[in-house]
């Protein structure tokens, strides 16, 4: 594994993922000696040389003892069918990105499907988003790609407090000495790296929080102001980040979305969230009042990252500055919710089956 114990320090879960990890326990079943079954075993084993079959039968239940115990340990950590559900897009989102310049001081250092952007400044940088906890030595390589330095970063800012964004921020923290600037609602969640809603699967290694923004508060650095505009729903402090930047004379305003999928969220009858609908709706509604000419997002899929690219090398324009897609994206959102919310209702309207 690539991670140090460092970056595990209060993640209890992620811990004994590592320890597991380290392989000690795996390799302990594959190498011991374990006989092979005579071919005779099958329905013949009484009438077996006593001693041979005798070592047999304890070797096999000493190897399915190590194997219950395994499974115990494993089923405790929620790593047996949980810990694979996001196990090939965690694969396909880590796949390596070339870093670019998006337009002005603003970069992309994400990987192919989970965003990291990086504002430089004359004082320092600000990094938005960690990307997954693999995808933390990605987005170091990324910003030395470019030229810069990732002790330069002095603001670690995030999307949302799902393990595939913030995944990667106690490391990136512990790289770069950065500040950690979060909202209230994320606050649990990224200080302990438990996401109560996603599970054990869900975990991601603690960050320590130095600084709680709240609606409209910013952060200034070096000449540049970003403004926190909360967007809960996806998670209780889904954080909206926009700012301006130029680039040959013009400025350009740009915003930094949240997310705002249902994804595994509970709509209906969600007693640990009870304000998840009215929280998205209130999003949905304070977006529309939102205007930018650079949309990004968490993942390059929503602002259509690799097409952008493609068309930018081809005609030699700037596909990201693109006034519009802000409401396009907002509009299909709020689409998808609203189905996903009948869908809900109706699941939970639909009497027991006998
Ligand atoms: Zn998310």
């Amino acid at each position: 594994m690539r991670f140090r114990p460092t970056l595990v320090r209060n993640n209890s879960v992620w811990t004994r993922f590592q320890s597991l990890n380290s392989l000690s326990l795996l390799t302990r079943i594959k190498t011991r000696p374990i006989r092979a079954f005579p071919p005779r075993l099958g329905g013949q084993i009484l009438g077996a040389t006593f001693a041979s079959d005798f070592f047999t039968i304890v070797n096999m239940f000493k190897s399915l003892a190590i194997g219950l115990r395994l499974l115990i340990m494993l089923s405790f950590c929620g790593l047996t069918a949980s810990g694979q559900r996001y196990a090939h897009e965690r694969e396909e989102w880590n796949k390596p990105f070339k870093p670019f310049r998006i337009a002005g001081n603003l970069y992309y250092v994400g990987a192919t499907g989970v965003s990291a952007f990086l504002i430089t400044t004359t004082e320092g940088s600000i990094l938005i988003d960690g990307g997954l906890p693999e995808t933390a030595p990605l987005i170091e390589k990324n910003i030395s790609d470019l030229g810069f330095k990732i002790t330069d970063i002095k603001y670690l800012l995030n999307s949302h407090a799902h393990f595939d964004h913030a995944g990667g921020l106690a490391e990136l923290q512990r790289l770069s000495g950065a500040q950690m600037i979060a909202s209230a609602g994320d606050s649990q969640t990224l200080r302990t790296g438990i996401d109560t809603v996603l599970g054990p699967s869900g975990s991601f290694p603690a960050i320590k929080i130095d600084r709680v923004i709240s609606d409209n508060d910013t952060v200034q650095l070096g000449g540049m102001t970003l403004t926190a505009h909360l967007t809960p729903g996806h998670t209780r402090g889904s954080t909206t980040w926009t700012t301006r930047i130029s680039e040959n004379g013009k400025t350009y305003r740009v915003l930094f979305h949240s997310s705002t999928t249902v994804a595994a969220n509970k709509l209906v009858n969600n007693h640990e969230y009870p304000n998840i609908i009215s929280d998205y709706e209130a999003s949905f509604a304070k977006f529309k009042k939102l205007s930018c000419d650079i949309f990004l997002a968490p993942h390059g899929s929503f602002f259509h990252l690799t097409e952008k690219l493609k068309k930018r090398a081809a005609n030699n324009s700037n596909p990201f500055i693109d006034p519009n897609e802000l409401q396009r994206f907002v509009n299909q959102s709020e689409m998808d919710f609203k189905r996903e919310l009948r869908e809900q209702k109706s699941k939970s309207e639909r009497p027991p089956q006998n």
